[in-house]
């Protein structure tokens, strides 16, 4: 009894963050205080962190949701890849698109939901693909598929089973010779996403991907989450499924889902106000640590806190929960897995283990799930 009171009152405070950002793509948004708590800032205490979303009409779906459900809901036999294909694209709609980062943050990072019609049906972890419209000039033909994780559960964030939310980061093109962004090298498709308008037209395929699947099988699982940036949308999708919609997975869920973020400052977290809502309903099942390689605190040789650096802080609670079965991901730029290896591989060092083995078991096992852009 206590405890579905505590999770309807997440999911009240969860629903009201279902639009993260205020302004339109493009805009700056005005400075607001965060009220963090994470082991990297000095935080508010935790008891007195309000939600500062509006507790706004209830949404349509609201109360137990299973409509997308497979039978039992941990049988990932049915999950399906590539329904629409390059060839034959979904053409889905945009809702909304909103700027997710405060004024110092650098580049921008949108949040875009875009309904599908329940069309284009994904699981918690898989991608779809955006076909950009134009020529690609270097090739004299149509733009590629350019993947995006999905950020939202299979229901979407208005729970109706026919919308998906995807994170999308500006690509800009910096010239060091000008010392200037050149935006006719900008990026094709990220600059479309975040540039289109409710009601365009976008095409899609997939969804795509089975790596990054969440073993639901096991009640009792630990998730320990990796991501720089926009590599946070997966786990923002699995932290909703376990904390932020009442279906049978997190009623069920009795584990431990520990999220460590890096990005460059506080401006440039992304879904915190969501996070911070699911730690204050569920304290004993989540754990967050942000790592902020541009505003501090150092790490421990002094040097700026990337995201290797944060979870070496933890690195003996990290290899304990591994050596009993946790499940690891990591999300983001391609570039953090080499301080991530590097870093572990120095822990293996000094715990006496042969990182290769150990990495080589941990994948053997199913434990181990990398997608890197
Ligand atoms: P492109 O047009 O493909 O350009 C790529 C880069 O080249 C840009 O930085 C551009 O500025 C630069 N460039 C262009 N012209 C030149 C030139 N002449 N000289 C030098 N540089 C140039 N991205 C997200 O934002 N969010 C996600 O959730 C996400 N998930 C992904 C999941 C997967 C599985 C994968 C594989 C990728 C994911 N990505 C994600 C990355 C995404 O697919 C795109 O690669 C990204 O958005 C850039 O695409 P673009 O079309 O904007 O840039």
């Amino acid at each position: 009894m206590v405890r579905s009171a505590v999770f309807l009152a997440g999911l009240g405070a969860a629903s009201a963050f279902v639009a993260p950002g205020v302004l339109p793509a493009g805009s700056a948004r005005a400075p607001q205080l965060r009220a963090t708590r994470m082991s990297a800032i000095p935080t508010v205490p935790f008891d007195s962190v309000t939600p500062t979303g509006p507790s706004g009409p209830t949404l349509p779906g609201d109360g137990d949701l299973d409509f997308l459900e497979a039978k039992p809901y941990w049988d990932q036999s049915g999950v399906t890849v590539n329904i629409a294909k390059q060839k034959d694209p979904l053409i889905g709609k945009i809702v909304s698109v909103q700027r997710m980062v405060g004024p110092n943050a650098p580049g921008e990072t949108c949040n875009i939901v875009v309904d599908h019609g329940g069309k284009l049906p994904y699981w918690e972890g898989q991608s779809y693909g955006v076909l950009p419209p134009g020529i690609d000039p270097k090739k004299n033909k149509p733009y590629g598929v350019r993947l995006y994780s999905i950020a939202s559960t299979r229901y979407g964030d208005d729970k109706t089973g026919k919308t998906t939310t995807l994170c999308v980061r500006r690509a800009t093109y910096w010239d060091p010779e000008t010392g200037k962004d050149d935006p006719a090298k900008k990026g094709v498709c990220s600059n479309y996403l975040c540039d289109s308008k409710p009601g365009d037209e976008v095409k899609l395929t997939g969804p795509s991907g089975k790596v990054m699947l969440m073993p639901e099988d096991d009640p009792n699982m630990t998730y320990i989450m990796v991501a720089t940036g926009t590599g946070i949308a997966p786990f923002r999708t699995f932290l909703r499924r376990l904390f932020g919609e009442a279906t049978p997975a997190a009623k069920n869920f009795k584990g431990l889902a520990w999220l460590f973020l890096g990005v460059a400052n506080k401006d440039s977290l992304l879904y915190d106000e969501e996070f911070q809502v699911y730690l204050r309903t569920n304290p004993d099942k989540m754990r967050l640590d942000y790592a902020l390689s541009r505003e501090g605190p150092l790490n421990k040789k002094g040097g700026k806190m990337y995201i290797q650096d944060k979870v070496e802080e933890y690195a003996d609670e990290v290899f304990d929960a591994l050596d009993k079965g946790a499940h690891m991901y990591f999300c983001g730029l391609k570039g953090m897995m080499p301080g991530i290896q590097d870093m572990l591989q120095g822990v293996c060092k000094a715990k006496g283990i042969n990182f290769d083995e150990y990495l080589e078991k941990l994948k053997k096992n199913g434990q181990w799930h990398v997608e890197v852009y």
